[in-house]
């Protein structure tokens, strides 16, 4: 490995001017941070629209013949206003013009993720001249598959182009698709690029800055004043994420992952903040849990047969069920001769009426019944491996504070209890749990 770190900085990080300079600054506070990828602009402030949504806008009007002059007037302004304040000799006037001729000429001619993919490309070339950097782009280095993966030959073309020893800036968010035709990934996808360039560079260190100094160990707007988490491993933020928690876009775990290498989410506007650092295995448990987060929107179809335990074949052919009307599944919390599944509630409402009748026909159950408005929420820690009374403390707390629980699921790896409760008992519980370990 390296001696070098590679810095995603997400959109408010290149808001404007001064977010420029203090990316400048920690830059240059540090020789190792020589990969620098960045986001396109986001809001200064929160009634602003943030530039990928403006590039959106702008390419469905331009695609309808109709007039798109007011989305684009706000990114043009705002990139000749970063220009402008920084002082650099940039292109990006020139880039625009270009653009604009060309949605006014032959917008069926460029593709949605072309388009969208040029907030990330004028960020970071303005950015490369201000911290006089090399500017690679990120097309056409990394590259899709036909099953939109990245190739493992991204890998490969990365570690041959880019010279770590000295300041590079990519945009993030995008590549190549295999028609050679740009294609993004999924929306906060920055992370991701981050993350494909510290694995292919063989980096020491991912820095993920962002506009929070971490991760807290629950929702703020639920909890008062949660504790923020020094240290989290992969696999307990992969189930914090998934249960709500989020800074992070979560493929963007796994190449870093891949590697070992350690990622650490940082605050653009408070760089001496600690942060919380994403490493393999966590053993410096400072509680017995990591965090407490939840999700609103299931939904639980629960089954009843008997002797279901004894039909060879019934678990299989229920999520054939499913996987046939495309829903995945969640959670599927089992007893004797009844079985439970736990869906997105929205997914599966799209299909309910077909689900409901696959099931009778093909498996002629005792009982079909669903249960809406469930909330998920995930209790995630290291710290509660092989320790007596974790769920005792949970499960009474729950009790004392009156919350009825729908469905219990924990883990073999013991690193999470899942419980699921009524939409309306959702904060009440994160609240509790949260105390219940807390105190
Ligand atoms: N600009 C893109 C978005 O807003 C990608 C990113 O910021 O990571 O989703």
């Amino acid at each position: 490995m390296k001696d070098l770190v590679v810095c995603k900085f997400g959109g408010s990080s290149v808001a404007d001017a001064q977010q420029f300079q203090k990316i400048k600054t920690i830059v240059d506070s540090d020789k190792r941070r020589r990969i620098i990828v960045v986001s396109a602009p986001g809001k200064r402030h929160e009634t602003e629209t943030k530039l990928t949504d403006l590039f959106y806008s702008t390419y469905d009007l331009a695609t309808k013949n109709l007039d798109f002059s007011e989305p684009w007037k706000l990114i043009s302004d705002r990139y000749l206003e970063i220009v402008a304040d920084l002082g650099v000799q940039s292109e990006v006037q020139k880039d625009l013009n270009l653009l604009q001729e060309q949605l006014k000429s032959q917008a069926q001619e460029i593709t949605e993720d072309f388009l969208v993919s040029r907030g990330e490309f004028l960020c970071a070339r303005i950015m490369a001249e201000f911290l006089n950097a090399e500017f690679v782009d990120a097309f056409p280095l990394i590259q899709f598959n036909n099953r939109y993966k990245v190739s493992d030959e991204s890998y490969r073309n990365i570690a041959e182009t880019i010279n770590t020893d000295k300041i590079t800036v990519i945009p993030g968010f995008y590549g190549a698709n295999t028609k050679g035709e740009v294609k993004t990934f999924s929306r906060g996808g920055s992370d991701i690029t981050g993350s494909i360039l510290a694995k292919a560079c063989d980096a020491t260190l991912y820095e993920n800055w962002t506009d929070v100094s971490g991760l807290l160990m629950a929702n703020p707007n639920i909890v008062e004043n949660p504790l923020p988490m020094t240290h989290v491993s992969y696999a307990e933020i992969r189930e914090l994420a998934y249960s709500g928690a989020s800074v992070l876009h979560d493929e963007a775990i796994t190449p870093c992952r891949d590697k070992n290498i350690p990622i650490s989410i940082k605050n653009t506007n408070k760089p001496a903040d600690a942060g919380t650092l994403i490493i393999p295995q966590t053993d410096k448990y400072s509680h017995v849990i990591t965090g407490v987060a939840g999700r609103k929107g299931f939904a639980m179809l629960h089954v009843e047969k008997f002797m279901m335990n004894k039909e060879r074949g019934f678990g299989r052919r229920l999520m054939v069920i499913l996987e046939e009307l495309n829903l995945s599944w969640e959670l599927a919390p089992a007893g004797i001769d009844s079985m439970s599944v736990i869906l997105e509630q929205s997914h599966f409402e799209k299909v309910e009426s077909e689900v409901l009748e696959k099931i009778q026909q093909q498996l002629n159950v005792d009982l079909i019944k669903v249960s809406k408005d469930i909330a998920l929420i995930a209790t995630v820690g290291h710290g509660m491996t092989n320790k007596i009374g974790v769920a005792a403390t949970l499960f009474q707390a729950i009790a004392e504070a009156e919350i009825n629980i729908r469905i219990i699921d924990q883990g073999s790896s013991e690193i999470n209890i899942i419980i699921g409760v009524d939409h309306c008992d959702f904060e009440n519980a994160i609240n509790t749990i949260y105390r219940a370990f807390m105190r």
